[in-house]
């Protein structure tokens, strides 16, 4: 007897567990092997060990034995659970009303017992296949006990609630901010009550028909969209499937775009403004194109890189028509965009010129020489005149009465005159503040070093061409 004076040393559990696991099949154990088979209840008492030699009464009754029990149970994990209301005798307690069945697997020989929910616990720190433990295993089991019910009692429901907000995302447009945030309410609502169902201790339908309940309101709401989408779809300003997925690729960027379209639930000149989606750049400028028709303004394209339009002001000097100007598209769109988003608006561009010579760039080359040139011709009896340019260099050699040659950047200096460039006729006080600007801030430099400069770039590009010419 031990000194609780209870005289089972191994009670049928544990020798069953030995008896089915490997370890004891090792040959040093088969006295203890023996033992256990022998005996009708595969147990051991204490009285039993006066029967043994002196090193195997030791070996049970100290760390040992333990030691080896705690390899034998940990030859086992739980391969699954089961409760199909299907009784079976534990196997190792022999209770035959097991409802609750944790099939449990031997790693090593792969041999499967069911045991009871009361036995499992002799498997102290049993893990599932993926690493679970027995807690967790249990909770995921009577979580999926619980939607099972629910499910039973309303079918699809978890699938409806598994992905509700799949439905928001899979609408080919962005759905107003009214209808998703009721919507959205809803969502959570019911995951508070799914929640609630499934970890209750007690089995409470009354929470399973609120679910529904909302569920069902959901639906209706969905239709609500859907309606409200087939609606918008008619008008011209719609916010189609691929101006959505645009505004998402970027959500972050895109961040105010999203809320002015959640909010408007189409597009308006403040989203607009900000919508770069290639498809919606193109019916703006169609649009444009008609009411520019009998403009001086021709809107010719846009150019992605700086996400600017270019335009072309049309008037009757054949100098100043070669030149495009390059307005962000977003200044235009601020500035004539309500002609397109307003319904009473007037054809008048009268101000046109003068908001371009502000809020746009000469930028490419042949309108930048075009530029040039126009300054040239308005400007050929100033003190100091237009001698040369070269767009390569982004430079204008300007001459002076002094004979020395004035080097300015082509491009800063071009757009800084824009007005000029623009002119029929140069005043003095704009020759005077083009003398000024080039005096001011341009590169001094006399005949001789200016030749020599434009030598050593012949030379280099001579260099250029040779190397050219080994490659070919
Ligand atoms: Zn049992």
């Amino acid at each position: 007897m031990n000194r609780y004076g209870k005289d089972i040393l191994v009670d049928t559990k544990m020798g069953k567990i030995l008896l089915e696991s490997e370890v004891i099949k090792n040959e040093d154990y088969e006295w203890l092997k023996d033992m256990l088979e022998n005996d009708e209840n595969h147990s051991i008492k204490y009285s039993q060990l006066n029967e043994l030699d002196e090193s195997k009464k030791t070996f049970m009754t100290s760390s040992l034995f333990s030691n080896l029990y705690s390899i034998a149970s940990d030859e086992w994990e739980i391969d699954h659970l089961n409760e199909d209301g299907e009784k079976l005798e534990c196997s190792l307690c022999g209770e035959k009303n097991t409802v609750k069945k944790y099939y449990i697997r031997n790693k090593k020989s792969n041999k499967i017992l069911n045991v009871g929910s009361t036995c499992i616990t002799n498997f102290k720190d049993i893990k599932g296949i993926n690493g679970k433990t027995k807690e967790e295993i249990d909770k995921e089991w009577e979580k999926q006990q619980r939607q099972k019910l629910l499910n039973d009692r309303y079918n699809g429901i978890i699938y409806k609630i598994e992905n509700w907000q799949n439905n928001i995302d899979k609408i080919p447009t962005i759905v107003s901010e009214e209808l998703e945030n009721e919507y959205d309410k809803l969502n959570r609502d019911i995951q508070k009550l799914y929640e609630k169902f499934i970890k209750n201790k007690k089995l409470d339908y009354s929470i399973a028909d609120k679910i529904n309940e909302l569920v069902c309101q959901g639906d209706n709401i969905l239709n609500k969209i859907y309606l409200d989408m087939k609606e918008k779809e008619k008008n011209e300003w719609f916010i189609t499937k691929e101006i959505k997925e645009w505004c998402l690729k970027d959500s972050n960027e895109n961040q105010v775009v999203i809320r002015f379209l959640k909010e408007d639930g189409i597009i308006r000149l403040r989203s607009a403004c900000r919508i770069y989606e290639k498809n919606f750049i193109n019916k703006i400028i169609k649009k444009f194109e008609i009411i520019l028709k009998n403009s001086n303004i021709k809107l010719i394209g846009y150019e992605e890189k700086n996400k600017s339009f270019i335009v072309n002001l049309i008037d009757k000097n054949p100098y100043t028509n070669r030149i495009d100007l390059n307005c962000s598209y977003k200044d235009f769109m601020y500035e004539f965009g309500e002609k397109l988003f307003e319904k009473t608006y007037n054809n008048n561009f009268i101000d046109a010129k003068e908001f371009f010579m502000q809020n746009s760039n000469i930028n490419e080359e042949s309108s930048l020489s075009a530029s040039v040139s126009n300054i040239k011709f308005l400007s050929s009896k100033s003190l100091i005149r237009i001698y040369k340019w070269d767009i390569r260099y982004n430079e204008i050699v300007f001459l002076g009465k002094d004979d020395k040659y004035y080097i300015v950047e082509l491009k800063k200096f071009v757009n800084l005159f824009k007005k000029c460039v623009f002119s029929k006729k140069l005043d003095n006080d704009q020759i005077k503040s083009i003398n000024e600007y080039v005096l001011k801030n341009a590169e001094e430099i006399n005949k001789e070093e200016y030749e020599n400069r434009i030598e050593m770039r012949e030379k280099a590009d001579r260099a250029m061409q040779v190397d050219y010419s080994n490659f070919a």
